[in-house]
């Protein structure tokens, strides 16, 4: 569903044909790869999808994954074959209803469909499949797919759909979601969106039933299987709302739960501040086998070890605030992380605020003073930080502080009024840090590219404090800036940062 995807492939589309013209060979391989510099091979050329339906069964026992995905698409050129973004072993696989032949190659699934396929038609697309995914390993050697002791985790960022569904694995292509997971009856499978609930299945198994209608990039679908106890109940707005905690989750259960059940709450306070909550359901996910948090659609899966000093309502407020910004309006590029993980640690300083455990500017100005000037940190440049740093904790403390001089520029009217712009006009879609600078612009009026030069792409650490300066020269202009002082929010946002920032 990406506008962009389709002009670029459109363009393409009409340099081959004019290259090609008079002949009848148009129709030409689609892309192995959408053209992320951060990662060439992602997503792929050639068609666009509408819709993933995902029926597996998962039997933890041996953790054997098999079933079919049927793919809803459309070909955005003539094409005489195209990519999937696949690794587990393919039994079948059908285009139009006509078994299409098929190689795997990599972290690539080379379909050829018979006859081609022509620009602008449907494409009905159905693999089945079975293997074991924690041992099946990417071109790198790695296997995101986590095997637990009571069943599984597929969750991963920025991939994870080839280790359970076939896809076309970019946010430039979203699509709606079907998820329908067959355990032996027991066990649980959670997965995003609404919960169409149960079906017991002939064989004594059980089928739980998920569905996802707004738009959804492939790594934020999710499956956590495994020992849970799930609650079910209806948000203050009206929406479901799902919880699930994992039986193993032993002194910290209470912690989890004392966090996790404020999620409608958090979610309200986001809306007030950065715009509507874009999804049509609610929840959060607690496991002990995780190790970090991931902003999962509609519903993120926590570790339990952000839960171990007590209850964490900062990880909430990060990773529902990613709901808006990395999931609603996604990456463009993978270049483009600010978007989301500076803008997700910039809603934890806004819920210290709120709930009276240090002020956005306090945060600030102790998160600048944590870190020497001659410490690496200052040389990663969260506006382009490379893909080995994507997860880098410069992209998240220096990208807040990036988010907070924009605010501190424009005023706090203008700031609330550019986020709450940039949801609504990139909702559903993805975006570049150059169309943010663009609207941060037009809506405030001002010129603000030296900011995000300061805070995005130049190396070192800035000479002051975004804030700090004008702070301290209205109280006292002789008073030099002193070290700042520990905000009673910070040791748990910083404990949320040491475990997110594990995620690499
Ligand atoms: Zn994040």
């Amino acid at each position: 569903m990406s506008i962009r995807t389709k002009a670029t492939a459109a363009v393409a589309s009409a340099a081959a044909v004019t290259l090609f013209a008079g002949t009848a060979l148009a129709a030409s391989p689609g892309a192995p790869g959408v053209g992320d510099p951060y990662f060439p091979g992602y997503g792929n050329g050639g068609y666009d999808v509408s819709h993933y339906d995902i029926r597996v069964n998962y039997n933890p026992t041996g953790d054997q994954l098999s079933g079919t995905t049927t793919i809803l698409a459309k070909a955005t050129e003539d094409l005489t074959q195209f990519n999937l973004d696949f690794l587990l072993k393919v039994k079948t696989l059908r285009v139009n209803n006509a078994p299409a032949s098929y190689a795997q190659d990599g972290d690539e699934l080379v379909v050829t469909p018979r006859g081609g396929l022509r620009k602008g038609q449907d494409l009905t697309i159905v693999v089945t499949y079975a293997d074991t995914p924690s041992q099946v390993k990417d071109h790198n050697g790695y296997t995101a797919w986590t095997k637990t002791p009571d069943g599984a985790l597929a969750i991963g960022e920025p991939e994870i759909a080839r280790w359970w569904f076939p896809a076309n694995d970019h946010p430039t292509d979203k699509a709606t979601f079907d998820v329908n997971v067959a355990v032996p009856t027991g066990v649980e499978a959670i997965s995003n969106g609404t919960f169409l609930g149960t079906t017991r299945q002939i064989n004594g198994w059980t089928r739980w039933n998920w569905r996802s209608t707004k738009p959804q990039a492939p790594y934020l679908t999710f499956l956590t299987i495994g020992q849970f106890e799930v609650r079910q109940s209806t948000a203050p707005n009206g929406q479901p709302y799902v919880n699930a905690y994992s039986e193993s989750l032993g002194a910290n259960l209470d912690a989890a739960k004392a966090s996790v059940e404020r999620t409608p709450e958090v979610i309200d306070f986001l809306t007030e501040n950065v715009g509507p909550y874009p999804f049509e359901a609610q929840g959060g996910v607690v496991t002990p086998y995780l190790g970090y948090a991931l902003e999962n659609q509609t519903r993120p899966n926590y570790d339990a070890a952000f839960f171990r000093r007590g209850a964490n309502t900062y990880v909430l407020a990060h990773e529902l605030g990613h709901q808006w910004f990395g999931d609603s309006v996604s990456v463009h590029h993978w270049r483009d992380i600010w978007l989301n993980e500076g803008f997700a640690s910039y809603m934890e300083f806004l819920w210290s605020e709120h709930v009276g455990e240090g002020t956005a500017q306090e945060n600030a100005d102790f998160t600048y003073d944590s870190y020497p000037a001659d410490s690496p940190f200052w040389q990663v440049l969260p506006g382009d930080p490379g893909a080995a740093n994507v997860f880098d904790g410069a992209v998240y403390d220096r990208g807040a502080l990036a988010v907070h001089a924009l605010r501190v520029t424009v005023g706090d009217e203008k700031f609330f009024e550019i986020l709450k712009t940039w949801t609504a006009e990139k909702k559903y879609s993805d975006a570049t840090i150059e169309e943010f600078l663009a609207v941060a612009e037009r809506v405030s009026g001002q010129q603000l590219d030296q900011v995000f030069q300061t805070w995005l792409f130049t190396k070192g650490k800035p000479a002051e404090a975004p804030g700090r300066a004008t702070q301290v020269a209205a109280a006292d202009a002789k008073v030099a800036p002193k070290k700042a002082a520990e905000p009673k929010s910070r040791a748990k946002i910083q404990l949320t940062h040491e475990l997110l920032d594990a995620h690499k």
